[in-house]
């Protein structure tokens, strides 16, 4: 089977490194040569992504698709779709995701629980809709990492808001941030992995760590696995998807958004649970059962990250101290060059006890340093 993937970095490079386990013939499309997972597929196109043709021509041969971003060219892939080629989640769930905007009406649309929010054109927009403030604003298209994304929490802030279309959304007061990956494959059967949970960093608003699972209470629990499920059916297309929730103080939950794709919060299913994430995608795409998304033992994630003040060739500074620990799994996504906040690798650490799991990622994140020479 000829399968194609649109992007190439490190979450394809990672689903490539899980395709070597099956019977598939891989292609990636990508501008950028250097790209982590532009060696370890069989066939690399260089192009863009965005492109119509570009994305036609390369699909146009193909058994299926899969993408890992979703800043791709949807009209093509539609039309790939209509002739025939399998799009790994549908071409409808990618473009409804694509746009903030598409992706909150469609929560409003089937009654899945996620802030409260108006369209809005520009950042003086913002000043018609005080009454939903404190808020945040969120470009429609185009964001990622948190770059797309203004907290405003009084009139003062309006200025910092976006001039294109874009969302503005009540501000959750939140007590958890948790993510749930959800498989469904092409009979509508679904599974779930148990929630993972995101501790972000206030300055950088990326994520500064994450366990999982999640530490929530069943009930929650409960809570969120049917909000995710209802969410994965109401797409209603075979594929993989990352649900990101808000539990607020009062313990209730609220979707924040959706990844039509594998996700950075499922990275540790790779060693901590049955069938990875990337597993999980190719057994979809291969028509074969879904697996086992048991934990098999609690797991940390900390990212590697380009250190401040240093441009230039990667470095991983103290990173034979941290292959020296048993329970430590490093991954490091081959980018030649590093630079302030890049995200350059992760180590994944597993252990049965959460002070432990918290007590190494905390000693990791001050052992290893990605910087240049
Ligand atoms: P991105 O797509 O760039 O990852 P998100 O929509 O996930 O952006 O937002 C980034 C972060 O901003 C979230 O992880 C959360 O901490 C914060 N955030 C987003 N929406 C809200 C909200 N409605 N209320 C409070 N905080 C929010």
């Amino acid at each position: 089977m000829k399968v194609g993937i649109l992007g190439g970095g490190q979450l394809g490079r990672m689903l490539l490194q899980a395709a070597a386990n099956y019977t598939v013939e891989t292609f990636v499309l990508e501008n950028d040569e250097q790209a982590p997972a532009a060696h370890l597929c069989n066939h690399f196109v260089k192009g863009d992504i965005k492109d119509f043709n570009t994305v036609y021509e390369f699909g146009k041969n193909l058994d299926a698709i899969t993408i890992e971003i979703e800043a791709v060219n949807v009209d093509a892939l539609e039309k790939l779709e209509q002739e025939g080629v399998k799009i790994f989640p549908g071409t409808h769930a990618i473009r409804t995701i694509k746009n903030k905007i598409t992706q909150k009406e469609f929560y409003q649309a089937n009654q899945i629980p996620s802030p409260d929010f108006v369209v809005t054109q520009s950042a003086a927009d913002i000043s018609n809709h005080t009454q939903l403030l404190p808020a945040v604003h969120k470009i429609g298209e185009g964001g990622y990492d948190g770059k797309g994304v203004q907290i405003i929490d009084s009139e003062k802030d309006i200025a910092l808001g976006f001039n294109a279309p874009s969302v503005l959304e009540k501000k959750v007061k939140i007590k958890q941030e948790i993510a749930m990956i959800v498989a469904m494959n092409s009979k509508g059967e679904t599974a779930i992995y148990p929630p993972a949970e995101m501790i972000v960093n206030p300055t950088l608003n990326l994520l500064d760590y994450q366990l999982s699972p999640a530490q929530i209470p069943e009930k929650v629990l409960w809570v969120a696995e049917a909000i995710a499920i209802k969410l994965v059916k109401a797409f209603n297309s075979a594929g993989l998807f990352a649900v990101e929730l808000f539990v607020d103080h009062n313990d209730e939950v609220w979707v924040n958004e959706t990844a039509p794709r594998v996700h950075n919060s499922g990275h540790h299913t790779i060693e901590a649970n049955h069938s990875s994430q990337y597993d999980m995608l190719w057994r979809i795409i291969l028509d074969y059962p879904l697996g086992n998304t048991n934990s098999i033992l609690p797991a940390a994630i900390v990212n590697l990250i380009g250190e401040d003040g240093y441009t230039g060739d990667a470095y991983y500074e103290g990173l034979e101290d941290v292959l020296k620990l048993d329970n430590a799994f490093v991954h490091i996504y081959g980018k030649k060059t590093t630079k302030p906040g890049r995200k350059m690798g992760h180590v994944t650490i597993i252990h049965k006890d959460y002070l432990d799991l918290t007590h190494n990622a905390n000693k990791i994140k001050h052992t290893i340093r990605v910087i240049s020479h």
